[in-house]
């Protein structure tokens, strides 16, 4: 049976960023070749594309313009998720991303202070809490 692996969709070639473009990974494509893929944008989900970036601030999903939370919308893709796939063998996330990065997203205290570029993800971190036996890779994709 082929393994089920879940990928930020960004990974995968699709126009989902906050400014449209994507972060194609030729050598992950590669080695999921014959795998069954499942490709999500939590951000593209609730916020569409283009949107404005978000931070990490205090520990939620802060809008940079708007300064509104969307924590619990995008944790809610992860929840979505599992409804439909309950178990991946890999899951693979864009890192630096305030959704899916596993240790490099930029996170910012409450006063908007800057603590450092080693945060998981509003997303990811769900993903992880609700997939606890699947392996989970961050990659970076084209630069
Ligand atoms: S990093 Fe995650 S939220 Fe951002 S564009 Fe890629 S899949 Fe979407």
């Amino acid at each position: 049976m082929s393994k089920r692996v879940l990928v930020s969709a960004c990974l995968l070639g699709r126009n989902c960023r906050y400014d449209g473009g994507n972060k194609i990974d030729w050598q992950l494509l590669e080695k999921l070749e014959g795998c069954e893929i499942v490709a999500f944008c939590p951000e593209e989900s609730v916020l569409g594309v283009p949107r404005e970036t978000i931070d990490i601030v205090a520990g939620k999903a802060i809008g940079n313009e708007s300064g509104k939370e969307y924590t619990q919308q995008l944790q809610e893709q992860a929840k979505r998720i599992k409804k439909h796939f309950k178990s991946f063998d890999a899951i693979y996330l864009k890192s630096k991303s305030p959704s899916c990065a596993l240790q490099s997203a930029r996170v910012y205290d409450n006063k908007r202070c800057f603590l450092g570029s080693n945060g998981i993800g509003v997303v990811a971190k769900e993903l992880k809490r609700l997939y606890k036996d699947a392996k989970f890779f961050e990659r970076e994709g084209k630069r």
